[in-house]
């Protein structure tokens, strides 16, 4: 049986990168969760979320990146992908990793390159979502999104929290006095005890009281969960509190709860889809398959159907 750490593990592994994502072959197993290599095929799959009453969320995937001429091909393709949600008038604003412009490399670099992005988002009148990645840089994440967020409005950049950290619940408050918009999630990757909930009871509990602080906040935060009883408990929590449907959002990831995006869309639900797309796939993929092995036979099915 392959366990989540094993996928996780597999996930971070340069060689099996370099090897899956040279074969045609591998990249036909993504196509559930990738909506292709370029920007015109996130493009064509957004129309289509947009189409079934959906908002998007462009991320060119791509992480852990150690070269600064990579980091500014990074900035490159986020300033192309604004230029093209403006011209295609899509509903879509962006999401970004911080260790894809070079938080790996120097902060300031990744500070420098973000900022660039945010830029153009603010003169686009659109917004950038910075990701959140391992514990390992979470407070680096943390403290370039409040330079940012100090130059640039409520509206122009966010950032995301994980409820699988022990310190997520005291990071929400902080970034509530600033204030900031936030996407909470459940968490991506291996974390130690020490940092993290090892117990998904623990995480889900976590979950739903930052969901509830959050909601309360008056500001409007991202609600980014597949898990039918996050959501219950976060429309559960809206309707109580009088809190109205317009003033948050639920987040999903394309692909994945395809009936449950619609259904809360149809319900009046505010509702956005993360796009992933580009050729550095394979980490992505595999946290997709981490968070439910039995993804691995169905996209295999898939697969031997042609
Ligand atoms: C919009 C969005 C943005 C995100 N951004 C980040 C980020 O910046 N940093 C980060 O660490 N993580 C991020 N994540 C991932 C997140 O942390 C979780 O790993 C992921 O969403 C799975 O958690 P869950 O809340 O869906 O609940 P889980 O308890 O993992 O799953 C609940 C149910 O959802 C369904 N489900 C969940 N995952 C899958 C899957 N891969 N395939 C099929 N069904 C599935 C299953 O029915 C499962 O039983 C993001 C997730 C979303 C939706």
């Amino acid at each position: 049986m392959i366990t989540r750490s094993a996928l996780i593990y597999l996930s971070g592994r340069e060689g099996l990168k370099d090897f899956a994502t040279r074969f045609a072959l591998f990249k036909k197993l993504t196509t559930r969760f990738i909506a292709g290599e370029s920007i015109d095929e996130a493009v064509a799959a957004i129309r289509e979320i947009n189409h079934r009453g959906c908002s998007a969320s462009f991320d060119h995937l791509n992480e852990s990146v150690n070269s600064e001429a990579e980091t500014e091909a990074e900035v490159r393709e986020y300033l192309e992908v604004l230029q093209h949600i403006d011209e295609t008038h899509i509903d879509s604003n962006v999401s970004i990793k911080l260790t894809q412009f070079g938080l790996d490399i120097d902060r300031e670099l990744a500070y420098r390159n973000a900022r660039q992005v945010v830029a153009e988002a603010v003169s686009r009148h659109n917004f950038v979502r910075v990701d959140m990645e391992g514990s390992n840089v979470t407070q680096a994440t943390l403290d370039i999104f409040k330079r940012l967020r100090g130059e640039f409005g409520l509206n122009d950049v966010g950032i995301v929290l994980q409820s699988y950290l022990r310190r997520t619940m005291d990071d929400a408050k902080e970034m509530l006095k600033i204030p900031a918009r936030i996407r909470l999630c459940k968490g991506a990757y291996d974390e130690p005890p020490e940092v993290a909930f090892p117990d998904k009871h623990d995480v889900d509990e976590n979950y739903v009281q930052v969901m509830q602080l959050l909601l309360s906040s008056g500001v409007y935060h991202g609600i980014a969960t597949h898990d039918p009883k996050m959501i219950d408990a976060t429309v559960a929590f809206a309707q109580r509190e009088g809190i109205p449907k317009e003033a948050f959002e639920f987040q999903m990831l394309y692909g994945i709860r395809r009936d449950l995006q619609e259904q809360l869309a149809r319900d009046g639900y505010n509702m956005r889809v993360y796009v992933p797309y580009g050729k550095h796939w394979y980490p992505y993929f595999m946290r997709r398959l981490a968070e439910r092995p039995a993804n691995i036979w169905f996209v295999m099915k898939n697969f031997l159907k042609g």
